[in-house]
């Protein structure tokens, strides 16, 4: 049994009430087309049940997401699109740019002058070592109390 979420366009993807060019299914998620791709072949793997966060998702199921990943990146090699290497993207929350609130990870295919981009400027300044171990150990602090 699946979760299902008014208003959420994976969703009708998934119960078929939204056209989706689909790519592979099975019983945990499904791989369509991204209608607004960064580069042909560009594909979002999506589970069949309604999360919203990457924290929600059951590990099983983000096991499965990231082995078709790996399934999908295989066939791009050699499908006849441009592709020499792949960029898996995964939104979480509105502040890393997730627009559609049902949980999914992009497969990009990548190329030499694609035009693809991500730009940071806060990579200018190395952190020292020391920050580096105080926030590893605020991060460390947080995972023992989380199973
Ligand atoms: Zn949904």
């Amino acid at each position: 049994m699946t979760t299902r979420a008014a208003d959420c366009v994976f969703c009708d993807i998934i119960a078929e009430r939204a056209p989706a060019t689909i790519v592979a299914q099975d019983d945990r998620v499904l791989v369509v087309m991204d209608i607004r791709p960064v580069t042909a072949g560009h594909m979002l793997v999506i589970p069949r049940e309604h999360v919203r966060d990457l924290a929600e998702i059951d590990p099983d199921t983000a096991a499965r997401m990231f082995h078709t990943a790996q399934r999908l990146t295989r066939s791009l090699s050699g499908c006849g699109l441009p592709h020499e290497g792949t960029n898996l993207f995964y939104a979480d929350g509105e502040a890393a740019f997730q627009e559609v609130f049902h949980a999914h990870l992009h497969v990009i295919p990548r190329f030499p002058g694609d035009g693809f981009r991500i730009s940071a400027t806060g990579w200018t300044d190395q952190p020292s070592r020391d920050q580096l171990e105080a926030n590893a150990e605020l991060i460390r602090a947080a995972l023992e109390g989380d199973n």
